[in-house]
């Protein structure tokens, strides 16, 4: 039963977040005896589980399902005794040790603290683009972009997300419509030239997307589009549409607690996950807006583990 006001339970190491970069990082401490807690909320599993096949994760020769490679996760970090507990965390204090965790269930502390909340991709708010995400929508290129080999893609968004997804797009689309919203683009200028430049490349400028067509059986066969200027609008034919108009890391809890940059990824030393608290350490899509990948999260989620290790071993409380 949940008890917010119950005397909070301590433990020396607490995970946030459920993705890739927290379950490793749970695999890691758990198998070095740390006893963690992995606290996630409602929806478990992080990003990953909103996608379909993934294709780039080794080891899976055939591919694997997104969620299916998270419950997979998740049973190893269980097997090695990760206590898993379900619970929206609304405040953390980091200004003492033992770190405080007040959740909506009850209050935790922590000697070492491993921040894997992750990044959520922003949506543009057109009908059905939610329904048909892993079934022609999508919001990382890198991850589906095989997916539509000579098939034709809309990109929408106007920053350098959006060209450079739209470029890498390129070498699978047989065309490629970049749909931004005004007419002219926000990317820096060497990535404006290498859309514009580029062959395969048409811009549709001015248009909003009002609606998503196409169902989860045949996947994405257009886009109702609407132009800023005079409001008409107009059915875009494509097979795939790619949101890229920014990430929004997940690291609200710790404003004014942790060092974060302009757009609010937490940050850390250079060659490690250790941000400018002692005890506190950062791994996943919260500290990375550059590669945002399954292993490149699990790969940072090690490297928070054994620096959490580490220093709880130099506390002499490891
Ligand atoms: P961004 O610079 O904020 O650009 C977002 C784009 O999406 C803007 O063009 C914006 O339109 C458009 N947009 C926002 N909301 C929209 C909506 N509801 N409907 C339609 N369009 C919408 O984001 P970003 O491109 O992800 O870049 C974020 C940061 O990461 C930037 O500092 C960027 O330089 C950096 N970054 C760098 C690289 C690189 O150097 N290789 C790659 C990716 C990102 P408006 O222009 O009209 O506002």
């Amino acid at each position: 039963m949940s008890n917010p006001t119950a005397a909070p339970s301590h433990h020396k190491v607490i995970i946030l977040g459920s993705g890739p970069a927290g379950l490793t990082a749970a695999i890691y401490t758990a198998r070095a005896s740390l006893n963690p807690v992995l606290i996630h909320g409602p929806l478990a599993g992080g990003q990953l589980t909103t996608t379909t096949d993934v294709e780039n994760f080794p080891g899976f020769p055939e591919g694997v399902m997104g969620p299916d490679l998270m419950q997979l996760m998740e049973k190893q970090a269980a097997r090695f005794g990760t206590d898993v507990k379900v619970d929206t965390i609304v405040q953390a204090d980091l200004s003492k040790r033992p770190f405080t965790l007040k959740g909506q269930s009850r209050s935790y502390t922590c000697d070492a603290l491993i921040i894997a909340t992750g990044a959520a991709p922003k949506y543009i708010g057109a009908k059905n683009e939610r329904e048909l995400l892993g079934y022609g929508v999508s919001t990382c290129a890198t991850c589906d972009g095989a997916f539509f080999r000579n098939k034709v893609i809309a990109v929408v968004g106007g920053g350098d997300s959006a060209c450079e997804e739209a470029s890498f797009l390129t070498r699978f689309a047989s065309k490629l419509y970049l749909i931004h919203r005004r007419d002219s683009l926000r990317a820096s200028k060497i990535m404006q030239q290498r859309v514009l430049s580029n062959p395969k490349i048409e811009m549709v400028w001015n248009k909003t997307v009002l609606e998503v067509q196409g169902d989860k059986q045949i996947g994405v066969t257009g886009l109702l589009l609407q132009d800023t200027a005079d409001g008409s609008t107009s059915l875009l034919p494509c097979d795939a549409l790619f949101v890229a108009i920014g990430h929004t890391p997940n690291s609200q809890l710790f404003t004014e607690q942790l060092k974060m940059d302009e757009n609010g990824y937490l940050l850390h030393s250079a060659d490690s996950a250790q941000t400018d608290v002692p005890g506190v350490f950062v791994c996943g899509d919260v500290q990375d807006h550059v590669f945002r990948q399954a292993i490149t999260a699990a790969g940072s989620g090690c490297m928070a583990a054994i620096g959490a290790e580490r220093w709880l071993e130099s506390q002499h409380m490891g």
